[in-house]
C-alpha cells in the first residue's frame, strides 16, 4: 500500500475515530511523511498504532499521542514552541507545520543530528535546535506559547514552567519512569492549573530537573 493511502487510514482510524478534531493537527499528520523519520527497514510499521524504536534506546511516540498532544497545545500560526525530546524529529515537524516558530532540544546528540537532517530535508525553515538538558529550558527566546515535553517527568520542570507566556499551555507525562499521566499545565496569574488526562508511557526524562541519568 502506498504511504499516501497508509497515513489516511492512520488518521481516520486512530485519529479522527478516537475524538481528534483539531484541523491544522488533522491536515499535519496527513501530510508528514512519518515513515521517513524511522530506519528504512520499518517503515511498513511506520503508519501502526503503536510506538516505533528509533535507536539510543529511544522511541518514536504512538500517531494518536502525537496528535493530542498537539491538540491540547492549541497552538495555531502566530504561536511559538519549544519542544523538549526532539528524537526521531517527527512531532516537531507537526509542531512546524502548524506554528509559527518551533524551538526543540535533544539531549543525545546522534538523535539530534539525525533529525536535523532530515528536517532540513524536507524544507522547514522556521526550527531552531539545541542539544542539551532540555529541563533547564532555552532562555533567550522565552517565553513560549506552548511548551511539549515528550518523555516522563516526575514533575513539572519549574524553570520550564517559568518559560511558559501567561495563558500559555504545557504538555507533558507526569509518574514514575514506568508509566506516567498525560498532563495540561495552564499558567494562569503566574500558576499552575493542572488538568490530568489520561494514562500514558514515554521514556524518562533525564536532566536537572527530570530522572537522574542510569
Ligand atoms: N517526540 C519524539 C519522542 C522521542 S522519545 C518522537 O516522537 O520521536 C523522548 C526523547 O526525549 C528522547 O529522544 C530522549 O533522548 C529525549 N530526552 C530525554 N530527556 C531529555 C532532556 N532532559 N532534554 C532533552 N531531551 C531529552
Amino acid at each position: 500500500m502506498e504511504f499516501e493511502k497508509k497515513r489516511r487510514l492512520m488518521v481516520e482510524n486512530q485519529i479522527v475515530r478516537r475524538g481528534v478534531t483539531d484541523e491544522r493537527v488533522i491536515q499535519a499528520m496527513l501530510k508528514v511523511p512519518r515513515h521517513l523519520f524511522l530506519e528504512e527497514a520499518v517503515w511498513e510499521s511506520a503508519y501502526g498504532d503503536f510506538p516505533l524504536p528509533i535507536g539510543e534506546g529511544q522511541t518514536i511516540s504512538q500517531p494518536y499521542m502525537v496528535a493530542v498532544m498537539t491538540e491540547k497545545l492549541e497552538l495555531d500560526k502566530d504561536s511559538c514552541v519549544l519542544e523538549i525530546g526532539t528524537g526521531s524529529g517527527y512531532q516537531t515537524a507537526i509542531l512546524a507545520e502548524i506554528c509559527g516558530q518551533v524551538f526543540t532540544i535533544e539531549r543525545i546528540a546522534a538523535l539530534e543530528k539525525r533529525a536535523r537532517k532530515k528536517l532540513e530535508e524536507l524544507g522547514y525553515t522556521n526550527i531552531a535546535f539545541k542539544i542539551g538538558d532540555g529541563t533547564l529550558g532555552w532562555s533567550g527566546l522565552a517565553p513560549y506559547n506552548g511548551i511539549l515535553i515528550t518523555a516522563g517527568s516526575p514533575k513539572v520542570p519549574e524553570l520550564l514552567f517559568s518559560q511558559l507566556k501567561e495563558g500559555g499551555r504545557m504538555v507533558i507525562p507526569i509518574g514514575n519512569s514506568f508509566s506516567q499521566i498525560l498532563t495540561v499545565v495552564r499558567k494562569k496569574d503566574g500558576k499552575k492549573i493542572e488538568e490530568p488526562c489520561f494514562g500514558c508511557t514515554f521514556v524518562p526524562l533525564i536532566g536537572r530537573e527530570g530522572w537522574e541519568d542510569a
